[in-house]
């Protein structure tokens, strides 16, 4: 009857911890799904990606949980539950729903209900994490098997673990739940025969910016990973593979593994920037310092009238917001690119070009180097006296251009299609950055070191290093008394980050 009425369960594997592990198939079922029940340390970037009307229920906290038999019981309910209200309703796991994640258990409930269900396999921890600490589990030098077993005593009650034989595998050992019973784990391997000098490693937090690990040998490992003071979730990794130490260990090695790095761009740009450091290795936090608003909309108006009756010789953008607010006022008094007509266009750098071109339009005009005082310059190298000029920009745009336009005999409109003010802060990252741990602050514009000073105040930026996209930018963020390390030659996001890479030197392959 209830798959009459459309319900389904889809049980999804997460994978273990960057949001981009989890499996096409998995990500498809979540965008689709009307209810999502998710465990702990499922990444919110995730969650996000469920519609907006989707009911998001923590399942990993339920009342009840000192028993966990009876919170298994709840979970199980209000599955069937949410599904015979006819929903498709996702049970969102860590890793792989059916490695040491109850799916089967919730799976046969489902089955007893007379509930459909569906399992999306995930990308489990058994084999992700290893991979991650550069671990080959298994490896025609060193390992011809690998066993995945837990460490916790809570999981192995019915189904008593033989340690002995796992000892004797000869292979990669991977034990999740891992680190709490770390010295438990240990010594019954070693009771089993296993030697004490075995190759060994324990990874916490594995394919996230705050992966950690160690590697000593089993008999030193318990130790290790307390002096390390490794946190759940950890496995550890024994033999086989383990064998070769530290030296694939690719991920720790990347140019801003381990660096905390703040963007402040507009929230619509912010993803673009934080996407290219993540790459680099880094942890990168958002919290956009500026908002972009409307302009007085009569000056544009009016600008836009004598656009169209070709008034204009050169318009010129600084700005990818700039070429959008300023299509949008356009298109809303009935223009398009015709409006332009045999206007010169010109463009500050390939971003600002690169929205042109979206909108059918080629710029005439891009500096070499992507600064106002270039693009100046580019404009001037050719006759200027006397040219009708518009500036369509945002109102806090610099006064280089504007006068030394004039300054040339050009006749210069500066229309502002946008005003930026400071956003809202978010109370989390502003409560990091003044306990120091957010190490480098990235500044696109003026506006964005204005904004953020205004959110934080300077003191909250004391101890931070801050990376600018150009000496415009740099100019600003010293003048509000911040230490600028890094800025970009190329004034791109791409740029920005290359510098930040340069900046930061690869450590050491160690073998
Ligand atoms: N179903 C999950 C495992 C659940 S058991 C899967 O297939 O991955 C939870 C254990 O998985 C943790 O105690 C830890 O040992 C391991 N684990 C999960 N994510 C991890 C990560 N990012 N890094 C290290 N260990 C992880």
């Amino acid at each position: 009857m209830s798959a009459e009425r459309g319900g389904l369960v889809s049980l999804v594997g997460a994978g273990p911890g960057d949001p981009e592990l989890i499996t096409a198939a998995g990500l498809n079922a979540l965008r689709r799904a009307d209810a999502v029940l998710h465990d702990r340390l499922i990444p919110r970037e995730l969650l996000a990606e469920a519609r907006a009307e989707a009911e998001i229920i923590d399942v990993g906290k339920l009342p009840g949980d000192p028993d966990p038999a009876a919170s298994q019981a709840a979970i199980n309910a209000l599955l069937i539950a949410q599904a015979r209200r006819g929903r498709r309703v996702v049970r969102l796991k860590g890793g792989d729903p059916f490695v040491f994640g109850r799916g089967g258990e919730e799976a046969d409930a489902l089955q007893a209900a007379g509930v459909p269900f569906e399992v999306i396999p995930g990308v489990s921890a058994a084999i992700a994490v290893p991979a991650f600490a550069g671990i080959p589990v298994t490896d025609r030098r060193f390992a011809s098997s690998f066993t995945v077993v837990t460490g916790s005593e809570a999981e192995n009650e019915a189904a008593p673990i033989d340690w002995a034989a796992i000892a004797r595998t000869g292979g990669t050992i991977v034990v999740l739940m891992g680190g709490r019973s770390a010295a438990r784990v240990v010594q019954r391997l070693v009771a089993g025969g296993l030697a004490s000098e075995t190759p060994a490693a324990a990874v916490e937090r594995a394919s996230t910016p705050r992966q950690r690990s160690v590697v000593a040998s089993l008999g030193e490992l318990p130790s290790a990973v307390e002096r390390a003071g490794l946190r759940p979730p950890v496995t550890l990794v024994i033999g086989g593979g383990a064998a070769l130490g530290g030296r694939l260990a690719w991920f720790d090695r990347r140019p801003l593994s381990g660096r905390r790095v703040l963007v402040t761009r507009p929230a619509a740009q912010a993803a673009g920037l934080a996407a290219l450091l993540r790459a680099q290795g880094a942890e990168a936090l958002t919290m956009p310092a500026i908002e972009l608003v409307d302009a007085d909309p009569a000056p544009i108006r009016g600008a836009i009238a004598r656009l169209r009756a070709g008034g204009y010789d050169d318009v010129v953008f600084t700005s990818v917001n700039g070429v959008e607010r300023f299509a949008a006022r356009l298109r809303e008094a009935g223009g398009d690119a015709r409006s332009f007509g045999g206007a010169r266009l010109a463009a500050i750098g390939p971003a600002t070009a690169a929205a042109l071109e979206r909108r059918g339009l080629r710029a005439d005009l891009v500096p070499d180097v992507y600064t106002s005082a270039a693009l100046l310059e580019t404009l001037l190298s050719g006759p200027i006296a006397g040219r009708r000029v518009l500036l369509a920009r945002a109102a806090q745009g610099s006064a280089v251009l504007r006068d030394g336009l004039r300054a040339s005999g050009a006749v210069v409109d500066d229309v502002a299609v946008y005003d930026v003010r400071a956003a809202a802060a978010d109370a989390a990252v502003v409560e990091r950055l003044r306990r120091g741990e957010i190490e480098l602050v990235t500044f696109t514009s003026p506006s964005t070191v204005w904004g953020l000073v205004e959110q934080v105040g300077a003191e909250a930026l004391d101890g931070v290093e801050a990376a600018a996209i150009g000496s415009v930018t740099s100019a600003a963020a010293r003048e509000a008394g911040l230490n600028v390390r890094i800025e970009a030659k190329v004034h791109t996001i791409e740029g920005l980050v290359e510098a930040i890479v340069a900046a930061h030197p690869r450590q050491d392959v160690t073998t």
